[in-house]
């Protein structure tokens, strides 16, 4: 397999990264964030983040475990009978505030979210935009967490059904979208009234701590939020699982972790949100306007942290009649792709976030060729010039691959587009329901009838029709299936944190 030259100027970009400032104190970045204050591991070790892109130092951060995710849920206990009964509406001012700094810092996060996850700098900030707006749009939730009033069956009683914050959250995020992920549960918890210890992916805690930092200008109280950091995520999720204080745990990452988090939260019952990994189908049908249907698999193939999101297409299922001509131009776009560090300008994909994930999408793409797969494009590693220390692979486009091979059965995670052809409508639903996964799916049609058809049988909890932007703050989502349980945004992302309470008053006595 052939090396595509797709060489840019890195180093000098990747200078000016390092003359940003990582607001006022280097320090505090790298500690944790414990009942409102910046604190040490309790053994005074550190661990490394480095940057996908170089394989350069970033930072070094406090390598906390157990002892520092006790304390932090003692401190999130404590807090949260304060918190609790702070007014929703006060609870919402402090999250607009939050939302309000985190805008004046966009760019200044955005650069952490590059030099530690390594997607572009434009992305990067959309994502830190699209992240803050959860502040926004649960401040405003926060006050419609309504009861209701029940018309009794009694005539000497009154029956109403109330909710309450559940309590203390544990939330363990990923490395994939470093703000979004978190600002969607720390929001919806904060503003139902829970407190939060969280702890981010290994790979990406800076972003985490800026976020940290914004929460606690906005004037979080002390131990409402608390971020424990730590290279073994085991002890950390261990003391989470087990502390009877903690009454939810909030998990977005693989379904493998998923499936080890709820039996352990089994033992004791305790609450569970999971935002899952994904296997998503792109739907192209003979009627759809084919340039909208190329330009949108290109931008939820690749240009979504380099196809490192749960809700990438995995597979592309074209119609015959239409299949050669989707497929010309689907590899020319891509051929255009620019690949570098998230500093340099127009750079479309950055790394992948590193070499165990870039060396599996490698095995699963080899796996596809062997069987018979054709490669249209790439299929191979980058690594001259300035690709030479970072993690990059090149987009990567094939042809003739089956349904069942792991190519297609298997969350790819990166930069790779199988291209599969069908005839019928109800031969493809079949087809693209046939996984285990139930994230995001997406059809490209003109025809009404087939949109409802579709959209009903497909199997996915986001269904984007003529469209490959993603989900916005206003729906709830979250997966189907072994993509997860529960949902995150919309109304449905704020009663995920709240317990319901039905209240019987008996006037007689
Ligand atoms: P991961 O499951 O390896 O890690 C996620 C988090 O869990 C990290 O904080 C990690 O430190 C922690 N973790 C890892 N192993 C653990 C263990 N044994 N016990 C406790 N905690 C553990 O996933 P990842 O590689 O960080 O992220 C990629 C996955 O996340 C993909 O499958 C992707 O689809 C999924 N994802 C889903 C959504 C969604 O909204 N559904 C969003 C983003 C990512």
């Amino acid at each position: 397999m052939k090396e595509i030259n797709m060489s840019v100027g890195l180093n000098q970009k990747l200078q000016e990264a390092k003359n940003i400032n990582l607001s006022e104190s280097q320090e505090r970045l790298e500690k944790m964030y414990i009942d409102g204050q910046w604190i040490s591991a309790d053994t005074g070790q550190t661990f490394e983040v480095c940057n996908p892109a170089t394989g350069e130092l970033v930072a070094k951060v406090a390598d906390g475990s157990g002892i520092e995710t006790k304390q932090a849920i003692d401190a999130a206990h404590l807090a949260f009978k304060e918190w609790a009964v702070t007014s929703a509406k006060e609870r919402g001012k402090i999250l607009k505030k939050a939302q309000q700094i985190m805008q004046e810092r966009a760019d200044e996060i955005a650069k952490l979210v590059v030099l530690e996850n390594g997607k572009p700098f434009k992305e990067a900030k959309g994502e830190v935009n699209f992240a803050l707006d959860y502040f926004d749009w649960f401040a405003e939730e926060a006050r419609r967490a309504y009861g209701t009033l029940v018309p009794s069956p009694f005539p000497h009683k009154r029956l109403w059904v109330q909710s309450q914050p559940l309590g203390v959250v544990a939330a363990i995020t990923p490395w994939n979208f470093p703000a979004a992920m978190i600002v969607r549960k720390i929001a919806p918890a904060l503003a139902a009234g829970c407190t939060v210890v969280l702890k981010p992916a290994e790979q990406t805690p800076l972003t985490a701590l800026a976020i940290a930092k914004v929460c606690h200008d906005a004037g979080v109280p002390p131990g409402v939020l608390n971020v424990v950091l730590g290279s073994n995520p085991i002890p950390i999720s261990e003391e989470m699982l087990n502390n009877p204080k903690v009454k939810k745990i909030g998990f977005t990452g693989s379904t493998e972790v998923g499936k080890l988090l709820m039996a352990k939260a089994a033992q004791s019952l305790k609450r569970v949100s999971f935002e899952l990994g994904g296997n998503a189908p792109f739907i192209v049908f003979e009627d759809a306007d084919l340039e909208a249907a190329v330009d949108g698999a290109i931008a939820i193939k690749y240009l979504r942290v380099g196809g490192q999101s749960c809700i990438c297409a995995n597979r592309i299922y074209v119609q015959e009649a239409i299949a050669e001509e989707f497929i010309a131009a689907f590899v020319a776009k891509a051929k255009k792709l620019k690949i570098g560090s998230g500093f340099e300008p127009g750079v479309d994909l950055g790394p992948l976030i590193n070499e165990t994930a870039r060396n599996k999408v490698h095995q699963l793409v080899e796996d596809a060729v062997a069987r018979g797969g054709e490669i249209a494009l790439g299929a191979s590693y980058l690594t001259k010039g300035d690709y030479a220390s970072g993690s990059f692979y090149a987009p990567t486009v094939l042809l003739k691959v089956e349904d069942l091979w792991p190519i297609c059965q298997e969350e790819v995670f990166g930069p790779v587009a199988p291209i599969l052809t069908f005839q019928t409508e109800e031969e493809v639903v079949a087809r693209a329901n046939h996984t285990n996964y139930g994230l995001a799916s997406y059809l490209y049609t003109r025809d009404l009838g087939r949109v409802v058809r579709v959209s009903e049988a497909l199997e996915y909890g986001l269904i984007g029709v003529n469209d490959a932007a993603g989900y916005t703050h206003e729906i709830p989502f979250g997966g189907f299936k072994e993509s997860g349980l529960g949902r995150e945004g919309g109304a449905k992302g704020l009663e995920d944190y709240l317990e319901v309470k039905s209240v019987v008053v008996n006037l007689a006595q």
